[in-house]
Order: structure tokens, then C-alpha cells, then sequence
């Protein structure tokens, strides 16, 4: 079995506690890696040495042209090396392989895209109410970012905060999900090819609530990224506040995706399929509410029905496979305590429902793709995040009730409306209280655009130019350009 050791200072090491646990493949149930479980010593080593390297030379003093070029380095090595850290992704969280292969490229895209944005932050020059000063912005780096990753991608979701943090002159520590740790391990290996000075790039693993907490409270630590569940979120962003340190938090979802009688069927009910089948529904921004206009509703459901039901269900090692298992133990039963309490709260279970084991399902770790019928915006099904591959059908009558629907909830993160109507898809765009509305599709992202929650699915944005502000704090300068004859008691 593999065993793997912590990154730190540019140095492989063991951990502090000279204790390792497993990781289990979801499919098989195997374990088949060991994981260092680093302690507080470990995080107060990689924190300290990702703050000496934030003031060292070699990185303090390193153009911004010569930051984009090691990020495009790093790019290059993740495309060079993406069909094995794809596998070892997808053995590790047991995601699709079909999915899992375009997110990594898609890490590469991240990698590129912050690179070049990293020579393009420009302050500006503030033109003063007064005659006497010169006065001008620039943007600086924060220090040491503390990154924190869930289970469900990894490598993406990582690459989320660190282009951007690096690309700003930040340096960083990343702390994996304890579930799935080894393709950042991986990972961290291409930083080390690619060149960063030693402490820029740290990966430090082990568990939330030990060595993350550690990382988050550590005086020197400046941000912290989070993407995660709320429990988690809020105890880092209290932590975080008692220290006024700056965090984004990356939150959960209950996005409702709205299907209106005048959409394309064949698209709208592709893209429900996609909103909640794909990736098992363990995506944070999964459609998970399905919103469908009265007079479409028994039609829709029909032809819903019949596709999900044709998903071949497996293996996710191969490229066929459509549907894979559920990555966690208590995920899988919480999914079905979750399904239980839908049933018990008056919910018409049309499709799923059950767990699925037996030949083809590995060591049985399935939730059969679920739909839920007559369910009521009130339940708790239609309001709690189930992260697992269950859909609530919630019916409406037009617009206004549609968009009441999806906006009652506590979460804000995204939205999908199918209409061919465009004065309809606009109507909705402006009132829905989310972070990313698709019109006519369903969880597209890109580096290229901002995505993050309104109201508690999260604080801040990763992706697009605004991302890099997350990372990056402005200094005011004002310079005299004629000498001060007043009286400097008075001064103001
Ligand atoms: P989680 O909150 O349990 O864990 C996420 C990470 O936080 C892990 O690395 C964990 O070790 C760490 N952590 C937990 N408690 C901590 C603490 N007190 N201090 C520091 N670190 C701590 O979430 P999860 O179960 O791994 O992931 C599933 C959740 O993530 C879902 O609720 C989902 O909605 C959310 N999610 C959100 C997004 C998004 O972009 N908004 C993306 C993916 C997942």
C-alpha cells in the first residue's frame, strides 16, 4: 500500500505524530493508501514556513510576470500528468472517470488563466480633492492562505484558491478532506517540478476539527479558502473572526432549477438529469429542487423518468458509467436517513429510493438515482441539502410563484431557468437570489467567471478577475508634491 508524507518547506516529511490512517476506495471499500495524520505541530510548521517564504526574496521580490510563469509551468505539468492524477482522483472519491478526466484539464485552464491575470493587477491613480498630493493605489498580497477542501473535487476545488492566491504574490497551505487527500499529495509533487521556493506551496492533511482548526487559528495565517459543509464553514469562520483574519467560504446549495411550459423538453429535461444525477449529486450546486410549471408537469416527469432510469450505474473506473457510488460511509447514510425522513413527511417516492448492492455495485455504496413527487417547498426534503442524487418536484403556476419558490430557501448559490421566452429567462435572472443563474443549461463553471453564494451558501467569489481580489489587499499612497506651510496642529 501507498503510504504518502506531508509537504512542507519544500520537504517531504513525516508527520509530527508518526501516524498514518487509510484511505478507502468508495467502489471496492479497499483501503489502498495511508495518509499522514498531521497534528497542530505539523500545521504550526507548514504555516511558519509558508509565512518565511512570503517574506523571503526569492518570493517577495519575484515579478508578477515571473509568478504567471511558474503558474504556467504548473499548468503544463498538470496537463502533462492529468490521466494519472484523473485516476487517483477518481479511486480516491470515486467520481466518474468520464468527469473527473475533463475536471483536471480543467485544473490546467485554472492554472493558465491566473497565470496570466497575475502582471495585470493595476492599482490606479486617485485623482485628490486638493491640489497638493499625489495620490495612488496598489494592490498587495495578503500573506499565508490556509486552503481547505472538501471531497468532492479536490484538485478543482483547490485550484479555485490557489491560482488566484498564488497569482497574487500570496503563499499557501493546503489542507485536504480527510476522505480524499492523495491527489493533492500528487499534486503537491508537480508544484515541487514546477519551481515555487520552498514554504510557497505546503499540503499538510489529517483531520478537520485537529490539524484544519490548527491551520485557521494560527496568528500567522491571513485567509482562509473553505469549501465545505456549514458546520465546518461556520467553525472557521468564527475562529477566523476572532482574529479578524479574512476567509471565503464555499458553501452548500439547494438550487432550484425552474422548467417553464415554453422550454426546449429535450434540453430541459437533459439538463435536470444533469443537475442532480451527475456527479451523484454530490456537487454543491446541484438542481436538487426541479420546479415545473403546472401544465407541463406529468409530461415532464414522464420523459424525466425514463431518462434517468436508463443510467448505467457502476463501476466509476469505466468511461460508460453514468451514475457511481455515494464517496463516504456517513454521506451514503445520511442520504438514506435523508430519503426516509421525504417518505415520512408525506413525499411520493416515483423512482429510487433504496440503496443498491449486489453484482456490478462494488462493495454496495449506492443510492439508486431518487425522485421525489409532490413535494411542498416547506418540507424539509425541499429545504435541507441531501448531497446525494435526490430530486424534489415542486409544481408552480407562473413567474412569480416560480420565482417565490426558488428564492425561499436559506441557501443562494445557483439557479437554472429553461425558457425560450427571453423577456421570461430575464424576469428571473434579476430576482433570483443567487450567485449563478444558467439559462438553458446546468452547471457549467469556467475560471473565466465568478461563482459563489448569496445568502448562507458562502461569502465571496472564486473565479473570473474578481477572484484575485479575494486574495489581495489595497494600500492608499499619498505623496506631497508641494511643502506644507499650515499650522500642524490643524493638519486634516
Ligand atoms: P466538511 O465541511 O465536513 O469538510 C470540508 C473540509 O473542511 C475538510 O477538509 C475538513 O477536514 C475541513 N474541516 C471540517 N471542520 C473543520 C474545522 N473545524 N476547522 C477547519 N477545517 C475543518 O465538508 P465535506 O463533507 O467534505 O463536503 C461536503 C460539503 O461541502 C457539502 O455540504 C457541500 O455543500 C459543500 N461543498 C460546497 C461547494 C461549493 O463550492 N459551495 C463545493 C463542494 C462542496
Amino acid at each position: 500500500m501507498k503510504r504518502y508524507e506531508l509537504f512542507i518547506d519544500g520537504k517531504w516529511c513525516a508527520p509530527s505524530s508518526n501516524e498514518w490512517f487509510e484511505t478507502i476506495e468508495p467502489y471496492s471499500g479497499q483501503a489502498w493508501a495511508e495518509i499522514p495524520r498531521a497534528t497542530k505541530a505539523d500545521a504550526d510548521h507548514a504555516v511558519e514556513a509558508a509565512h518565511r517564504a512570503f517574506l523571503s526574496p526569492e518570493w517577495a521580490d519575484m515579478s508578477a510576470a515571473r509568478r504567471g510563469a511558474l503558474l504556467r509551468k504548473l499548468a503544463d505539468l498538470v496537463e502533462a500528468n492529468a490521466d494519472h492524477l484523473g485516476r487517483i482522483e477518481q479511486r480516491d472519491n470515486g467520481k466518474l472517470i468520464a468527469e473527473v478526466s475533463g475536471q483536471v484539464r480543467n485544473v490546467a485552464g485554472w492554472f493558465h488563466y491566473y497565470a496570466g491575470l497575475a502582471d495585470k493587477v493595476a492599482g490606479s491613480v486617485v485623482p485628490m480633492p486638493r491640489p497638493d498630493v499625489f495620490n495612488y493605489t496598489k494592490y498587495e498580497p495578503l500573506g499565508v492562505v490556509v486552503a481547505i477542501t472538501p471531497w468532492n473535487s479536490p484538485l478543482a476545488l483547490n485550484s479555485w484558491k490557489m491560482a488566484p492566491a498564488l497569482a497574487a504574490g500570496n503563499t499557501i497551505v493546503i489542507k485536504p478532506s480527510e476522505f480524499t487527500s492523495a491527489s493533492l499529495l500528487e499534486f503537491a509533487m508537480l508544484a515541487e517540478e514546477a519551481g515555487f521556493p520552498k514554504g510557497v506551496v505546503n499540503v499538510v492533511t489529517g483531520f478537520g476539527a485537529d490539524v484544519g482548526d490548527a491551520l485557521v487559528r494560527h496568528p500567522k495565517t491571513a485567509k482562509i479558502a473553505f469549501t465545505g459543509g456549514e458546520i465546518g464553514g461556520r467553525a472557521v469562520n468564527e475562529a477566523a473572526a476572532s482574529d479578524f483574519k479574512k476567509v471565503t467560504l464555499e458553501l452548500g446549495g439547494k438550487s432550484p432549477n425552474i422548467v417553464f411550459d415554453d422550454a426546449d423538453m429535450d434540453q430541459a429535461v437533459r439538463g435536470a438529469v444533469a443537475g442532480i444525477f451527475a456527479a451523484t449529486g454530490q456537487t454543491c450546486m446541484a438542481g436538487s429542487r426541479l420546479l415545473l410549471q403546472d401544465s407541463i408537469h406529468d409530461k415532464f416527469i414522464e420523459r424525466l423518468v425514463l431518462l434517468a432510469k436508463s443510467a448505467r450505474i457502476g463501476d466509476p473506473s469505466k468511461m460508460e458509467t453514468e451514475v457511481g457510488p455515494v464517496a463516504t460511509r456517513p454521506q451514503f447514510e445520511k442520504i438514506l436517513r435523508m430519503i426516509e425522513m421525504a417518505k415520512a413527511e408525506g413525499a411520493r417516492c416515483i423512482l429510487g429510493g433504496h440503496a443498491l448492492s449486489g453484482e456490478g455495485y462494488g462493495q454496495g455504496q449506492f443510492v439508486a438515482p431518487t425522485i421525489f413527487v409532490d413535494v411542498t417547498n416547506e418540507m424539509k426534503i425541499a429545504q435541507q441539502e441531501v448531497f446525494g442524487p435526490v430530486l424534489s418536484i415542486i409544481r408552480f403556476k407562473d413567474e412569480d410563484d416560480a420565482i417565490r419558490i426558488a428564492n425561499d430557501v436559506v441557501f443562494g448559490l445557483a439557479a437554472g431557468v429553461w425558457t425560450q421566452n427571453l423577456h421570461r429567462a430575464l424576469y428571473c435572472v434579476d430576482r433570483i437570489r443567487a450567485g449563478t443563474v444558467w439559462v438553458n443549461n446546468y452547471r457549467s463553471t469556467s475560471f473565466a467567471t465568478p461563482f459563489g453564494g448569496y445568502k448562507r451558501s458562502g461569502l465571496g467569489r472564486e473565479g473570473g478577475v474578481e477572484a484575485i481580489k479575494e486574495y489581495l489587499q489595497v494600500k492608499s499612497v499619498w505623496i506631497t508634491t508641494k511643502p506644507d506651510r499650515k499650522n500642524p496642529f490643524a493638519l486634516g
